[in-house]
């Protein structure tokens, strides 16, 4: 199958809303008047960010998901994307899984494929996604402000729990396994929630790389600093929830690495001030996304944790830099 044919039958849908999609020189967009673009791109590398043997209709769902997931951040509704793809060898069922897979998140966003590139060479998945937000109301790094309070959406950390049994060839409890391994290979990007911050949060951003990390690049972006419960933290880990936990398997540094250092959760940290909460509950509640608030925005900078009782945590983690 040559590579037109392969474009033609794995990757050519239609694009009602584009002007012009996959087939010419470029795709054309018209953005709706008063609108922004919203656009990130994200990289998926075999062996780096997914193991050779993962299921291909999964990849098609993540390497899509890490990319909406930035949309969620921003508060941007997805509109489309574009694909860039090196392939070792034109592999039908791996290709009619992989795009199962991308289509069937892509279709539920109405995000819609109206681009990219094809070539032969080791397994290399680059998405770049386009969205739409009213000018001005793009949730950014910078907005958060001394006694804003701190959130993050969903659960955290059990993707992590799956990366390390995986790596260390040390299974989970069966009741634990299935679950883990859907958050590291199948995330749910939170693009409704971010939609219904627009206007509420002070500044966003998606876990990708550990939530510390990740909070960092907002303390950073804004100039402030922050302070975080573990005590709430902690059981923000879903599997922590299920009786198998509770046998005592993992230590607290365990429990903790996972939830404040973990990658891969996908979810978002945002910030909003104290008289937000009730929008926030209320954006919460539109999104039907549970939201935990873990902290408080703090005028001098750096992070520090607390244990239940307010008392300082000390702690040795960073986020996951690939270039550390
Ligand atoms: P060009 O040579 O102008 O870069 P190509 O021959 O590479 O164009 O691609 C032909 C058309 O197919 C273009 O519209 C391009 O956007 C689209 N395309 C190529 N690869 C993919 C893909 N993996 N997914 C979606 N569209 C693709
Ligand atoms: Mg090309």
């Amino acid at each position: 199958m040559g590579e037109f044919d392969l474009i033609a039958r794995y990757f050519t849908r239609p694009t009602p809303h584009a002007v012009l999609g996959i087939g010419d020189d470029c795709a054309l967009l018209q953005p709706a008047a008063g609108m922004q673009l919203a656009i990130s791109s994200d990289m998926l590398v075999e062996g780096r960010h997914f193991f050779a043997d993962v299921d291909p209709s999964t990849l098609g769902h993540k390497a899509l998901a890490v990319n909406l997931s930035d949309l969620a951040a921003c508060g941007a509704r997805p509109l489309a994307f574009t694909l860039a793809l090196a392939l070792p060898r034109a592999d039908e069922p791996w290709l009619a899984a992989f795009s199962r897979g991308l289509f069937a998140l892509a279709d539920s966003h109405g995000c819609e494929l109206v681009g990219g590139d094809t070539t032969q060479g080791p397994l290399n998945i680059c998405i770049t996604v386009f969205g739409e937000v009213p000018a001005g109301q793009a949730l950014l790094r910078s907005g958060a402000r001394s006694g804003d309070d701190i959130y993050v959406s969903g659960t955290l950390g059990d993707a992590r729990l799956a990366l390390d049994a995986r790596r260390n060839n040390t299974p989970l409890p069966a009741a634990l396994q299935a679950p883990a391994k859907a958050r590291l290979e199948k995330p749910t990007p939170r693009v409704a929630l971010g939609l219904a911050l627009r206007g509420v949060a002070s500044a966003a951003i998606d876990v990708s790389d550990g939530l510390l990390g990740d909070l960092g690049h907002i303390l950073k972006a804004s100039g402030v600093g922050a302070c975080i419960d573990t005590s709430v933290a902690l059981h923000l880990i879903a599997a922590c929830a299920h009786p198998a936990w509770a046998t005592g398997l993992f230590s607290l540094e365990k429990q903790l690495d996972c939830v404040l250092a973990g990658g891969d959760d996908y979810e978002l940290a945002f910030t909003a001030p104290v008289s937000a909460r009730e929008a926030v509950l209320a954006a919460s509640l539109q999104a039907a996304t549970p939201v935990t608030r873990l902290g408080q925005i703090e005028a001098a900078p750096g992070l520090r944790l607390t244990d239940g009782d307010g008392r300082p945590v000390i702690h040795r983690f960073s986020s996951f830099d690939h270039f550390a």
